[in-house]
């Protein structure tokens, strides 16, 4: 019997509460496979800095370098906005995806069609919308030097080597081929010399995958065009920055945050988390949607763990959930048959993988 290691990382606001119903699902998965699971809990961002003085302790690095993957949920509240930048929660998160090398941020958009009403854009436009956001997570703008400021002036750097171009590129390419085999490269390379070396690094790695079609569009308009026909895209390979907000952007398609889940991959271990926050205005009322972190335990699956088969299961039992009319409260108003509670939900789809 196969047995992974899975750290936890539950953290702040309703982190807790989501990461429980993953893993009511994971081993309701175990209970019928050749594999099962052990967790480990590690101790992240504000209840981290309660309790160590640190938002992200020595320990929770080296054992979630010890662990197949880490399934984390949320960080942060206002509890802890006023501490000095580096005791934030945020903080500790930044400085987790660069000690465990994630630099591959892979966001799937998908729109259900149980919750085609929960979009904020037309059923027509949204219908069969599919996209992965391929986002480079630990270079760019976000961690360049020089960057400072003084009472008058502030300045980052927006920097990308071409081995940091290169490698996220390899993972776009790699992805898209198991998909609809096209990569949409987006960049500012119009006004941004360091967007010119994105493309042309780009453009060289597409040699590579014959079999996958590339475009190019400014970031600008792909942030329309992501309004204007969102079906057109299959893959989106970007930076750091124009990731962060369009694979927001993308989000939205969807209509709930609370649907979404995320891997964070590289060379070392994956970490799975649902895109969301630690919601605090409704942490600890069991209303969290709890689908965007069981979703991310089945990209883990996918990802970390190479159970696709799994990961398949995981995806049909939300689905079913949802096409039955099981929603939670954020969903309540989209056809809603029956409206449950965070850990009703996880119960549903537990019980549809047991079957
Ligand atoms: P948020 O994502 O926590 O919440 C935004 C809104 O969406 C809230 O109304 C919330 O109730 C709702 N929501 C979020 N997740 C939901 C779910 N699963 N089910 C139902 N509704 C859900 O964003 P925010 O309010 O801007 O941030 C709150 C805290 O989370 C801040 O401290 C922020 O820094 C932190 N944060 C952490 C992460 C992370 O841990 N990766 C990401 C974003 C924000």
């Amino acid at each position: 019997m196969k047995r992974y290691k899975i750290a936890l990382i539950k953290g702040d606001g309703i982190g807790p509460e989501i990461i429980d119903e993953a893993v009511k699902v994971l081993d309701a998965l175990a209970s019928y496979s050749d594999f099962d699971f052990s967790y480990e809990e590690l101790l992240m961002g504000g209840v981290a800095y309660d309790m160590t003085g640190d938002p992200l302790p020595q320990e929770t690095i080296s054992g979630s370098l010890k662990s197949d993957a880490v399934l984390f949920g949320a960080i942060g509240g206002q509890k802890w906005d006023n501490l000095p930048r580096e005791k934030r929660p945020e903080s500790g998160l930044l400085r987790f995806r660069k000690e465990l090398g994630v630099y591959a941020n892979l966001r799937p958009a998908v729109v259900y069609n149980e919750l085609i009403n929960a979009s904020s854009l037309k059923p027509e436009i949204i219908k069969g919308v599919d996209i992965m956001v391929v986002r480079e997570l630990i270079g760019g703008i976000y961690f360049g030097e020089p960057k400072g400021r003084t009472k008058d002036k502030g300045w980052n750097t927006m920097l990308y080597t071409r081995k940091e171009v290169e490698r996220i590129a390899h993972q776009a390419f790699k992805i898209a081929q198991k998909r609809d085999k096209r990569v949409c490269s987006i960049d500012k390379a119009n006004v941004l010399d360091v967007s010119q070396l994105w493309r042309d690094v780009v453009t060289e790695i597409s040699s590579e995958y014959p079999d996958v079609e590339l475009s190019h569009m400014y970031v600008d308009n792909a942030a329309m065009q992501l309004i204007l026909n969102p079906r057109q895209f299959d893959v989106m390979l970007t930076g750091n920055i124009f990731g962060d907000i369009l694979s927001d952007e993308a989000s939205m398609l969807c209509g709930s945050i609370g649907l979404l889940p995320s891997a964070s991959v590289g060379e070392k271990i994956g970490v799975y988390e649902p895109i969301h926050g630690s919601a605090p205005d409704i942490a600890g009322q069991g209303i969290a949607n709890p689908i965007a972190t069981i979703a991310s335990a089945s990209m883990m699956l996918r990802h970390s763990l190479g159970e696709e088969e799994a990961a398949n299961i995981i995806d049909a039992a939300i689905t079913r959930a949802l096409s039955e009319g099981y929603r939670t409260q954020d969903l309540a108003q989209f056809d809603a048959k029956e409206v449950c509670s965070t850990s009703e939900m996880g119960s549903i789809i537990a019980n549809y993988i047991k079957r």
